[in-house]
């Protein structure tokens, strides 16, 4: 070989293996998001369609309704821009730990567990550089790599709108349970909450209703509620919309004197209409039945082992099938990967390719992973949906070749040859 061409042979294999162990991290994330996700029953979405309508109160008093009720909860603040659960819990000066692998989130009254981007600001004005790419990586590492252990419910409160936050949770999370989208008597009408609901049928997030706050008020000398607009609107309104009505929160001055100096508003004031107003509005929450298979969130850690994956990859002559859908068949790889060995493999005819139908087939076949040459955007997506990770750019080689590579931390991953 000539000095050049070793040269260019070395500066190949510098990037086909940056571009290995950034596949591996990815999908290592991908994996810890699975398995940590998989932990937590639900996940609830808090919305607005604007700020100010008291969405991150309403997020907030949620959750502390929901684990006073004895569930186990935590609250993921992904607001970059105005962060204001740790201020509304008190907890501005609260650091998460972490444990050497993982971030620890802050403990708070009945066990509830905090992450907030607030925690990793040094200042308010270090997100305002912040763009969407930069948003979801951050997102999709508090979600991989928060310990929250096992929860019953995990309440996530957005910005204000329809923006990156909200986006990169729905494309995470393809199985959350639903949004609860805050709106206040005024705004009922407006395009705001219309654009929240269509945003969230967009992204295949359920709508679990419409949650009227700051309608009406609590008289300070009777307790009587006031109706200060006309009411009934928010029931019209989501009826109209089609999704349910989740009530009315009433103004009440103790909510901005608790928030204010950081009390959660239905622990330290439980007997006052607002309270009870918010314990009804929870009822529909608690009785979300979980889910039978929530597809991608709980695949890997119903695995038998954690050590063991089953691997497949395309065939076509003996070979990969540097295009994903020309296969002919599927050899699968039951491999141990703690241990660096196959433990069993076997060939099957590909099923017709019919769309739709590979995802659900290699479903069924409990794949956990599979190792292809080229495949598009599209196919890769349906297969993120039920939890199989695609890694892409595999030699055309023997299968057993790449996997006793893979094993070995030796596969060499190159372009995505067949991006359509
Ligand atoms: P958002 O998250 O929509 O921007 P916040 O939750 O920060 O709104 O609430 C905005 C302000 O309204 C806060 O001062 C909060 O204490 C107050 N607030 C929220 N809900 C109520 C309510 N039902 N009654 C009185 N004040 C409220």
């Amino acid at each position: 070989m000539g000095k050049e061409e070793n040269s260019n042979h070395k500066l190949n294999n510098k990037t086909n293996n940056e571009k290995a162990d950034a596949r591996l991290e990815q999908y290592t994330q991908s994996e810890n998001l699975t398995n940590r996700m998989g932990q937590i029953k639900h996940k609830i979405m808090v919305l607005s369609g604007k700020g100010g309508v008291g969405k991150s109160t309403v997020a907030v008093n949620v959750a502390v309704a929901l684990a006073m009720n004895g569930r186990k909860v935590g609250i993921l603040d992904t607001d970059f821009h105005g962060p204001s659960v740790p201020t509304l819990l008190n907890l501005d000066k609260a650091r998460p730990s972490s444990d050497g692998t993982s971030i620890l989130p802050v403990e708070f009254v009945e066990g509830i567990k905090v992450m907030s981007i607030g925690f990793l600001l040094q200042n308010q004005d270090d997100a305002v550089i912040w763009r969407g790419p930069m948003k979801m990586n951050v997102i999709k590492q508090l979600l991989s790599e928060v310990n929250w252990g096992e929860l019953d419910y995990l309440v996530i409160d957005f910005p204000p709108g329809t923006g990156d936050e909200p986006l990169s949770v729905a494309q995470l999370l393809p199985n959350s349970d639903g949004a609860i989208i805050v709106t206040t008597p005024q705004d009922l009408s407006t395009n705001d909450v219309r654009k929240c609901i269509n945003f969230c049928r967009q992204v295949n997030v359920p709508v679990l209703g419409v949650l009227e706050n700051m309608s009406g008020l609590v008289c300070p000398h009777c307790g009587n509620v006031i109706d200060i607009f006309k009411k009934g609107g928010g029931e019209t309104m989501a009826k109209q919309m089609n999704v349910a009505f989740m009530g009315s929160i009433p103004v009440e001055p103790l909510i901005v004197d608790a928030s204010d100096s950081g009390k959660p508003f239905v622990y330290h004031y439980s007997k006052t209409a607002a309270a009870q107003a918010f314990a009804k509005a929870i009822e529909p929450i608690l009785d979300i039945k979980e889910k039978q298979k929530p597809s991608s969130d709980v695949v890997l850690s119903e695995k038998k082992s954690d050590t063991t994956l089953r691997i497949a990859v395309p065939v076509v002559q003996d070979r990969l099938s540097p295009h994903f859908g020309h296969c002919e068949t599927f050899a699968f790889f039951d491999v141990d990967v703690e241990n660096k060995k196959i433990l069993h493999q076997e060939s099957l005819a590909a099923p017709p390719h019919e769309p739709g139908l590979l995802p659900t087939w290699l479903h069924e076949r409990e794949t956990d992973v599979i190792l292809a040459g080229g495949m598009g955007q599209r196919a890769q997506g349906l297969f993120e949906e039920k939890g199989i990770r695609v890694l892409i750019g595999a030699p055309s080689d023997a299968p057993q070749n790449i996997i006793e590579n893979y094993l070995n931390g030796k596969l060499q991953l190159g372009d995505n040859i067949c991006d359509h």
